[in-house]
């Protein structure tokens, strides 16, 4: 009470804000000028979602639906179609990035390394049918941002499983063929 009635009469939180400013006063701004000055990516960064190609180029999506089905924001969305040959066929693979946090659960959940997150993050726009991605603007995104070695290493660098750091909890579903010093909680 006595505290709260002195930082009444003197002002000290305004002294005290007074006095982090004119101690600011003289600092170099750090301000980047963007976009003039682009930020540095951390590589692994979570940005535009691209379907993955393998070597032939072609799509490496199944259509499983593992992604959508741990995507806690609902917005993947699958369709698919038998081919000819009695085979599963990806007929339309959508996201919609307005309403994805980022959270990579997609890309943790595919079993086929099929769905990454570029590094891309400037594509601000003003219509929102920009920012719903088709089966073809994903595929072209792998092109555009996963060129060469990069879309090799990007599965490896940033989500291979680390076994050796995995520890299982107490009563968690697992996979029966994970060794079972794993399965005990130990290294492997
Ligand atoms: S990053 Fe997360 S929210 Fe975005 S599509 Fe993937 S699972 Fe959904
Ligand atoms: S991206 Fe992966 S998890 Fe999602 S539907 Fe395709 S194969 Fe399945």
């Amino acid at each position: 009470m006595k505290n709260s009635l002195i930082t009444t009469i003197f002002f000290s939180e305004i002294l005290k804000g007074m006095a982090l400013t004119f101690k600011t006063l003289f600092v170099r701004p750090v301000t980047r000028r963007y976009p003039k000055v682009k930020p540095v990516v951390a590589p692994g960064y979570r940005g535009l979602h691209a379907l993955a190609k393998d070597e032939n180029g072609k799509m490496k999506c199944v259509g499983c639906g593992l992604c959508g089905a741990y995507c806690p924001s609902q917005c993947i969305h699958i369709y698919t179609a038998e081919g000819e040959d009695n085979k599963k066929i990806v007929e339309r693979y959508e996201i919609d990035v307005l309403r994805c946090v980022f959270c990579g659960f997609c890309v943790e959940a595919c079993p086929f390394g099929a769905i990454s997150l570029s590094e891309h993050y400037e594509y601000s726009n003003y219509s929102r049918e920009s920012f719903y991605m088709t089966k073809e603007k994903l595929l072209d995104n792998w092109d555009k941002y996963f060129p060469g070695e990069k879309g090799k290493r990007y599965y490896q660098d940033f989500w291979r499983p680390m076994s050796e750091d995995f520890k299982a909890h107490e009563g968690q579903a697992m996979f029966s063929k994970v060794p079972d010093s794993i399965k005990a909680g130990g290294k492997k």
